[in-house]
């Protein structure tokens, strides 16, 4: 199976959807190490992602993906608007001039995305950002991809692994962004990033299983 122009409109439209619905998780895990403002953020997002689409939809892919990225860039403050803003620009390159995404497209479309946030907010693993859901999510798709796995099976991978890495941020201690300045008592509670980056997936795999 591949996925088409209206296929990634439907994952756009449908995070919307997520993030209003996770708006409150998002901002109580941001409450407890940050300032409580992530499912605010996300859901103001994507909400004027959708106005947008609704106004002005772009005709392909990489254009999708492309007004995707401004919109955040523009209207999520903090660190996840150019964070997520910088995922969706490299998605878009990613996708240029492709009418169609096939597994390894989809497979490259997240590995780009993964690639930018990290040039962009220079967090390693381990550190509890969106990174430690993202990473191992990538990674489990290249994986199932190189097994010869479909692309139910490869977003099942990944949505999987970037559970497993949300969950895995209890423990750490952050080393970026606002949760660093608690130190150790970051310790014991779930990375708002590494949540809206696990929603990211899942949605993705729920909407092109
Ligand atoms: P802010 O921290 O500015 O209020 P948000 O609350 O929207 O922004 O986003 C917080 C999330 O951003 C964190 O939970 C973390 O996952 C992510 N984050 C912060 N800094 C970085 C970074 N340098 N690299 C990757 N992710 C980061
Ligand atoms: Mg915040």
């Amino acid at each position: 199976m591949a996925l088409g122009r209206d296929d990634v409109a439907a994952w756009l439209r449908a995070l919307r959807v997520v993030y209003a619905e996770n708006k409150t998780l998002l901002t109580d895990l941001d409450a407890a190490i940050g300032d409580a403002d992530h499912g605010i953020n996300l859901d103001r997002g994507f909400s004027a992602l959708v106005a947008e689409l609704d106004k002005n939809a772009p005709a392909d892919i990489r254009g999708l993906l492309q007004t995707t990225a401004m919109t955040l860039i523009r209207h999520v403050g903090g660190a996840a608007g150019p964070l997520y803003g910088t995922f969706f620009l490299r998605a878009a390159s990613a996708c240029a001039g492709k009418q169609r995404l096939e597994a390894p497209d989809v497979v490259a479309l997240f590995e780009a995305g993964l690639q930018g946030i990290v040039e962009r907010g220079k967090a390693a693993p381990g550190e509890k950002t969106m990174v430690d859901a993202l990473a191992p999510a990538v990674e489990a798709m290249q994986r199932s991809l190189g097994d010869g796995g479909r692309l139910g099976d490869i977003l099942q991978a990944g949505a999987q692994a970037a559970e497993e890495g949300m969950k895995a941020t209890i423990p750490m201690e952050a080393r970026k962004g606002r949760a660093s300045y608690l130190g150790p008592r970051s310790v014991g509670h779930q990375d708002p990033g590494a949540t809206s980056a696990w929603l990211l997936v899942k949605t993705a795999a729920e909407r092109w299983r």
